[in-house]
C-alpha cells in the first residue's frame, strides 16, 4: 500500500489528481466514459497550460498525478510534460491505450522521461473478450507486451479492469491472470453508465457482491495492492467480513478521515473524494470522474482551491493563457 495513503489529509488535498490530457484515442471501447475519438480536441490544454497545471499540482503536493485520456500517447508533447513534472517533483503515472502506438521504445522513453508507473487496461482474460471490449484486435496481446516491457526495464505496472455484464463471467480467469503478472496494483473499476457505457451493462447487486467476495479473498494472498473505484459499498463489505471473522478491533484500522480501511490483506478502497479528475478541454471539467460540469468563469476560483475541498464537489477551473 502506498505509505502516503494514511498520512494524506483529504480535507487538504485529494490522494490522486487525474488529468485527461486528450480526447484522442484509436480504440473504441464499449464503455468509454470519455467518448474518445480518433483526433485531438482543439480545446485541449496547450503544453504551456499543461505545465501551469503541473505547477499547481506540485504546489498542492498531490501524492499521485495521473496522465490519462483518451490515449495520452496521442499528444506529441507527452514526454515533455512528464519531464517537466519530474523537474518540479510531481510523481506521474500514465494510462496509455494498448494500440500500435505503444511500443517497447515508447515504454523505454517514458521511463527515461521520469514516468513512475505505467497503467494498462485488461478487461478480459482472453484476447477474444478483451479485444471485443476495446474495439481493436491485437489489443490484448499489446497489453501483455507492455507489461513485459515495463517489467524488463523496472517500471512499476498497474492493471486497470472495468467489470460489467460483459466480462463478469470471466472474473475467475481474470483474477488468475492478475496472479501470474508482475504488477504493483490491480485497480478494479465498476462500470458507470455514462459516455458510451450502457445501463444494461451495469452489474446487479448480487454480481457486485460476488466480485467483492473474490477481491476480498484475493487481497488476503496477493503480492500486489488492490484498489476499487465506484465501489464505495466495498467498505461495507469489508466491515461485514471483519465482523463475521470475529477479528479484534485492532485489526481494523481507519485512515485519518475514515475513507480508507485496511484489513489483513492489501486493500486500497477508493472514494470519489479521494480522486479528482481534470478533464479534457479548457471549458469542461469533472469535479469527480463522472459528473461533467462547465468550468467556473472566475479565474479567482482556480481549481487548486476547489480541489483542496474535494467534498464540496466544486467546479474546477484551470488558468487560461
Ligand atoms: S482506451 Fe480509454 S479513452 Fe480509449 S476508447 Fe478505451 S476507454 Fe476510451
Amino acid at each position: 500500500m502506498n505509505p502516503q495513503i494514511n498520512t494524506t489529509d483529504f480535507n487538504e488535498r485529494p490522494f490522486i489528481a487525474i488529468w485527461e490530457v486528450t480526447q484522442a484515442c484509436d480504440l473504441a471501447c464499449v464503455h468509454c466514459r470519455a467518448s474518445a475519438q480518433p483526433d485531438r480536441n482543439p480545446e485541449e490544454l496547450s503544453t504551456d497550460e499543461g505545465k501551469r497545471l503541473i505547477d499547481q499540482i506540485a504546489a498542492l503536493q498531490v501524492p499521485v498525478f495521473v496522465l490519462t485520456g483518451g490515449d495520452p500517447i496521442k499528444r506529441p508533447d507527452l514526454f515533455e510534460l512528464i519531464e517537466y513534472a519530474r523537474s518540479v517533483g510531481v510523481r506521474v503515472s500514465l494510462t496509455p491505450s494498448a494500440t500500435p502506438l505503444l511500443t517497447r521504445d515508447v515504454v523505454v522513453r517514458l521511463k527515461e522521461a521520469g514516468l513512475a508507473r505505467l497503467a494498462v487496461s485488461m478487461d478480459g482474460a482472453s484476447a477474444e473478450t478483451h479485444d471485443a471490449f476495446r474495439g481493436m484486435s491485437g489489443s490484448f496481446a499489446r497489453t501483455l507486451d507492455a507489461v513485459r516491457w515495463a517489467n524488463e526495464i523496472g517500471l512499476p505496472v498497474q492493471i486497470n479492469t472495468t467489470f460489467s455484464r460483459r466480462n463478469i463471467n470471466e472474473i475467475d480467469a481474470i483474477v488468475g491472470l492478475m496472479e501470474k503478472l508482475k504488477i504493483t496494483l490491480w485497480s478494479v473499476f465498476f462500470l458507470v453508465p455514462t459516455g458510451r457505457g450502457k445501463l444494461n451493462d451495469l452489474l446487479s447487486a448480487e454480481e457486485f457482491e460476488s466480485v467483492f467476495a473474490k477481491i476480498y479473498r484475493l487481497s488476503r494472498t496477493a503480492s500486489f495492492d488492490i484498489k476499487t473505484t465506484e465501489a464505495q459499498h466495498y467498505r461495507r463489505y469489508l466491515l461485514q467480513q471483519r465482523v463475521a471473522e470475529r477479528k479484534s478491533e485492532q485489526s481494523l484500522t481507519r485512515s485519518t478521515n475514515g475513507q480508507s480501511m485496511r484489513s489483513g490483506g492489501r486493500h486500497e478502497v477508493s472514494m470519489m473524494a479521494r480522486d479528482s479528475s481534470l478533464s479534457l478541454t479548457k471549458e469542461k471539467y469533472f469535479p469527480v470522474g463522472f459528473f461533467p460540469c462547465r468550468r467556473a468563469t472566475s479565474e479567482s476560483k482556480g481549481w487548486p482551491k476547489s480541489i483542496a475541498n474535494p467534498r464540496s464537489f466544486g467546479i474546477y477551473a484551470t488558468p487560461r493563457s
